[in-house]
């Protein structure tokens, strides 16, 4: 399918465009290069790939729609959360022990990438460590308590239970019931945190094109050939990293995961006293509700509160008139704080909530579906398709091995059926049940 590239790449009108490191814009890609390995995509999963590849003496070409970091990975709410979308005894159900038990001996490596990576190649991000799950009822603390002790059992040493009277030690809000800490958790500036590991890419020799949309992959001749408005590379192996921004290209691929949004905005920068008295220990915050919120501070001294849902991928038109009167029911002290951003992202949502990694061909490889919790995983699986095509793909075959089914209804009824579903669960969370 052929459709027309951008003509003037951009990003999100956000905070974090706003707060980048690197402003510089790369080239956009003209004429026909070679390379060992074509990226399709720079955001956490493209550019995690990207490194490990260059990282091991592979030449690397990335090209990318629009500016590095465009998607999901420069907009998100920057919570380094550890695991899946789906708890360790839900995959187990589904998949088999064996197969849970090697997803859970990956699932604390994202988190593990990061840190390295920001302390390997001094990328200034604003990482910060630890995360607080918030309970809004006994029920999710007794959930918590059940996913802690399993989460133990797979050598996780970092998680915590908080009772109510300790809540305020994270978070000042009588909303919650208690929760639970992650110490391996955190939270980063996720456009820094791309920008950085793409700068990392570039030292070692790998080449990045911005607004270089790519509008066909071709896998009839001997190796597959990605084009692009402006030009073409051919390549011995291609990656396919679009996730949630995918479509048009490669329907084979984006219509086995739905587009939903996330809204996410930040205040003006409140006073250091005021922000430090509502999150004391600066722990990022994600609440345990189905369509949950998440909110963390950011460096400079902003709160950056996120949620809302568009399945589909739709945004609703006035993004503050969503997120603001969840932020004050939170913190109903910030009532006459200014809203100086607002912005939305898509993720890629799988029906099994599992992210979804497979082969188009024996040259063409791709990842998505981080289902909403993809700081770290798309780390880990940019690692893994790294690892894959450098000829070590048993990782990658755990990953592929598992089934992932298409959204019943089609392209035309996945997104009701989806939202009635959410509808139900989040029923079900505002009547405490
Ligand atoms: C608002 C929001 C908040 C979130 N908050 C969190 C959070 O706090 N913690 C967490 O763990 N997860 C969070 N997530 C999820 C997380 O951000 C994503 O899982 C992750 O960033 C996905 O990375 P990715 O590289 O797979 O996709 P993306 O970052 O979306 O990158 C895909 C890239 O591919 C490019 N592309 C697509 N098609 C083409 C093409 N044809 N040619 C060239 N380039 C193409 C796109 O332009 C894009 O830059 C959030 C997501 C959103 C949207």
């Amino acid at each position: 399918m052929a459709f027309k590239p951008a003509d003037n790449p951009r990003h999100a009108n956000s905070w974090y465009a706003a707060s980048a490191s690197d402003k510089r814009v790369r080239p956009v890609l003209e004429g026909e290069i070679r390379a060992d390995i074509c990226i399709i995509g720079a955001g956490f999963t493209g550019i995690s790939a990207a490194l490990e590849l260059s990282e091991r003496g592979y030449s690397v070409v990335v090209l990318e729609a629009e500016r590095i970091g465009f998607g999901a990975s420069g907009r998100n709410g920057g919570q380094i959360v550890n695991g899946y979308s789906r708890d360790l005894e839900t995959i187990a159900g589904r998949y088999g022990r064996e197969r849970a038990v090697k997803l859970a001996e990956m699932s604390l490596e994202g988190g593990e990438i990061i840190r390295q990576r920001v302390a390997r190649y001094a990328i200034d991000c604003d990482l910060v460590p630890g995360g607080f799950f918030a309970a809004f009822t006994e029920k999710q603390v007794r959930e918590m308590a059940r996913s802690k002790a399993e989460w133990e059992t797979y050598g996780h040493g970092g998680l915590e239970m908080v009772s109510k009277a300790e809540v305020g030690r994270y978070v000042d809000s009588d909303r919650y019931e208690g929760g639970m800490i992650d110490r391996l958790g955190g939270h980063i500036h996720p456009l820094n945190l791309v920008l950085g590991e793409a700068a990392a890419v570039e030292n070692l020799g790998g080449r990045i094109f911005e607004g270089s949309r790519v509008t066909a992959l071709e896998t009839d001749g001997e190796r597959p050939l990605v084009r692009t408005g402006g030009g073409s590379v051919s390549a011995d192996y291609v990656l396919v990293c679009g996730n949630a921004y995918l479509a048009p290209l490669l329907p084979e691929v984006s219509g086995r995961m739905m587009p939903v949004s996330s809204q996410v905005m930040a205040t003006e920068p409140l006073d250091a006293k005021i922000i430090e008295s509502l999150l004391p220990a600066n722990y990022c915050v994600e609440d345990a509700n189905y369509i949950l919120d998440y909110y963390r501070r950011t460096a400079d001294n902003r709160l950056l509160y996120g949620g809302g849902i568009g399945y589909g991928g739709h945004d609703p038109k006035d993004l503050t008139a969503v997120i603001r009167p969840n932020m004050l029911k939170t913190f109903p002290q910030l009532k006459d704080v200014r809203i100086d951003y607002a912005w939305s992202g898509n993720f890629a949502l799988t029906l099994t909530r599992i992210p979804h990694m497979g082969r188009l061909s024996n040259r063409v490889y791709f990842s998505h579906g981080d289902s909403g919790h993809g700081v770290t995983t798309t780390h880990l699986l940019g690692k893994i398709l790294g690892e894959a095509v450098a000829g070590h793909a048993e990782r990658f075959d755990v990953w592929a091995s598992l089934p992932n089914l298409p959204f019943p209804g089609g392209r035309a009824l996945r997104v009701p059926l989806t939202a009635v579903g959410a509808w139900w669960y989040g029923l079900r969370d505002r009547l405490g049940l």
